[in-house]
C-alpha cells in the first residue's frame, strides 16, 4: 500500500480489506458506529499554489468499525443521507474537531473546510450545528462550508437564507465539485457563495483536449470576474500545478501535495504544536 493510504489503517493490524471494505453496511450498524463516536475526521492540506505553503484543511469523515477497518465516504455518507442519519452524523464530527480545537488552533491554519449535506439537513439545522464549531476555533481560522450541487430549485429559497446565516457566524460558503452538478451558474447566480472548488475532473481533463482547456479557462474567468476564490481539487502532477498558477488559480489540495491524513500526521507535517 502507498504510504498515504497505510495511514489511514492501524499501524498494528494488517488491513483487513476483504473483510471491511467490500461488506456492505446497514444502517443499524451505521447508526451504533455514529453513536459509538466511530466518526473520524482525517485532514487534507489546502495550499497556495505557487509555494506549497499549507493554507487551509478540508475535513473528510472516515467511519471506524469495530474490527478496526475505515471506511471511505462513499460507504456511508449517501446511506446516512437517505436514512435520515446525516445530521447526527455531522454532529458527531463537529463534536470530535470540537474536542481537537486546541491542537488545531496550534496548527495556525486560516480555514477548515467542512462538506455539508445541505439538501438533507432541515431548515434552520445548519446555523445550530455550526455555531458551536464557529465558537471553539480561534479567531484566525474561519471556517469554509462546502456545498456539493445538488440542489434543487425548490430549496434555493431555503439555502440562500442558510447561507446568509452562515455567513454572518463567519463563515463562508465554498461550492464543491463546481461544474458537475445541476444548474451550477445558476446556483452561482442565486446563492451567496466565496469560494469555487473546481472539480478534479476538470484538472484531469485539461490535457487531454482543446476543449477541456477552454472549459477550465472558462471557469476559472467566471470565478475571477465575479470575484470568488478558486481552489482546485485532486492535483496530482507538477504540470497540472504550473498550468493552474499560469491560469490564475490560488489554491489546490491533491495528492501532489498531501493525501487526507489524521490529525497527528497532520501536526507532523506542519511543525509541533506550540508549548505553553
Ligand atoms: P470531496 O468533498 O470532493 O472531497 C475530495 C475527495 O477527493 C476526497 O475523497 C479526497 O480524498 C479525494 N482526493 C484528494 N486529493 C486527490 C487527488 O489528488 N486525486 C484523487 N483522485 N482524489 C483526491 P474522500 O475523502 O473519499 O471523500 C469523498 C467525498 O465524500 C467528498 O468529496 C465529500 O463529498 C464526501 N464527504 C466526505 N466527508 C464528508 C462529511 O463529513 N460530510 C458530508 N456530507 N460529505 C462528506
Ligand atoms: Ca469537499
Ligand atoms: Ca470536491
Ligand atoms: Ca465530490
Amino acid at each position: 500500500l502507498p504510504e498515504a493510504l497505510r495511514a489511514d489503517w492501524p499501524s498494528t493490524s494488517q488491513p483487513s480489506t476483504k473483510t471491511t471494505l467490500d461488506t456492505p453496511i446497514s444502517v443499524e450498524l451505521l447508526r451504533d458506529r455514529i453513536f459509538a463516536g466511530a466518526i473520524e475526521p482525517r485532514f487534507q492540506p489546502i495550499v497556495d499554489l505557487q509555494t506549497g505553503h499549507i493554507r487551509g484543511v478540508e475535513v473528510l469523515s472516515r467511519l471506524r468499525l469495530a474490527d478496526g477497518g475505515l471506511l471511505p465516504p462513499s460507504r456511508f455518507i449517501p446511506l446516512a443521507e437517505s436514512s435520515g442519519l446525516i445530521s447526527a452524523l455531522t454532529q458527531a464530527l463537529i463534536a470530535r474537531l470540537i474536542e481537537m480545537s486546541a491542537r488545531l488552533d496550534a496548527l495556525s491554519v486560516q480555514h477548515l473546510g467542512l462538506n455539508l449535506s445541505w439538501n438533507s439537513l432541515n431548515a434552520g439545522e445548519a446555523e445550530a450545528l455550526i455555531s458551536p464549531l464557529v465558537s471553539a476555533l480561534a479567531d484566525g481560522c474561519h471556517l469554509d462550508i462546502e456545498l456539493t450541487e445538488t440542489v434543487s430549485p425548490a430549496n434555493l429559497q431555503m439555502l440562500r437564507r442558510t447561507g446568509a446565516e452562515l455567513r454572518l457566524l463567519g463563515a463562508r460558503i465554498a461550492i464543491d465539485d463546481f461544474g458537475t452538478g445541476y444548474s451550477s451558474v445558476r446556483n452561482l447566480a442565486e446563492l451567496p457563495v466565496d469560494v469555487l472548488k473546481i472539480d478534479m475532473s476538470f484538472v484531469r481533463e485539461m490535457f487531454d483536449s482543446a476543449k477541456g482547456l477552454a472549459i477550465l479557462r472558462g471557469i476559472i474567468h467566471l470565478g475571477h470576474d465575479i470575484g470568488l476564490e478558486l481552489i482546485a481539487e485532486g492535483v496530482e502532477n507538477q504540470d497540472q500545478r504550473q498550468a493552474l498558477v499560469k491560469a490564475g488559480v490560488g489554491y489546490a489540495q491533491g495528492f501532489l501535495f498531501h493525501p487526507p491524513m489524521s490529525l497527528s500526521h497532520l501536526e507532523e507535517v506542519q511543525g509541533p504544536p506550540s508549548r505553553v
